[in-house]
């Protein structure tokens, strides 16, 4: 267990019935994920959880960071921490470059097989090999991502008009409503400016952080 998730597990029993939100800065350190058009993903994927921290935590959730500084965390580990404090959600932030399209805007991910990825992305160092989520719980996920479709259309951004699949690790966490979100596509030179716009980000965060609650809320109704 990282240190992050020991103090957040030995804080919970007071807060028992605060539901933990994991934000998983995609990559750091060595893993330098994408950088053009003046925006390099891995500073922005933590820049922008540390946007979602407050927000999320004004709406009734205890956020939890998968990282915290530049720094290389394997992904099954992100999944694996994020697990041990039965985080209800796990989002995980990223950019993409993607030659081959336009800017679609924000881009969300949920597991599955996926025919152009088959393998995903290749495995880093100390990375363990996870089992596929279950079929429920991709359910759930699913249902997260098009909340946060519907709320980000709602307020004006700009969202792809589906959900993608991907057989990406930090999707595999068993009991964790798992998204990864593609905030902007930087090889879209639109988007990669949009994507260093202060207002953008907040509006961005603000609507991702009530999607999550609207979320919250609404699996709580369904019962376990
Ligand atoms: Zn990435």
């Amino acid at each position: 267990m990282s240190l992050a998730a020991l103090f957040l597990a030995l804080s919970l029993p007071a807060a028992a019935e605060t539901p933990v939100v994991a934000l998983d800065p995609g990559h750091g350190g060595f893993d330098m994920g994408q950088s053009l058009n003046g925006v390099r993903e891995r500073e922005f994927a933590l820049a922008f959880a540390r946007l979602l921290e407050p927000r999320l935590k004004a709406r009734g959730t205890m956020p939890f960071l998968t990282r915290f500084s530049d720094e290389f965390v394997a992904l099954s580990s992100r999944v694996v921490s994020a697990e041990q404090v039965h985080s209800k959600v796990f989002l995980s932030i990223h950019l993409d470059n993607n030659a081959e399209r336009g800017g679609k805007g924000v881009m969300l991910w949920v597991y599955g097989k996926n025919n152009s990825i088959p393998q995903g992305p290749p495995r880093q160092h100390g990375e363990r090999m996870l089992p596929a989520p279950p079929k429920d719980q991709v359910a759930v996920s699913r249902r997260l991502a098009e909340r946060i479709q519907i709320v980000l259309r709602k307020r004006g951004l700009r969202v792809a008009g589906y959900v993608d699949r991907g057989p990406f690790a930090v999707l595999k966490g068993p009991g964790m409503a798992s998204v990864l979100i593609e905030v902007a596509n930087l090889h879209d030179k639109a988007e990669a400016r949009q994507v260093k716009d202060p207002a953008f980000q907040a509006k961005l965060a603000d609507a991702v952080a009530d999607a999550v609650g609207l979320h919250l809320a609404s699996e709580a109704r369904r019962g376990p």
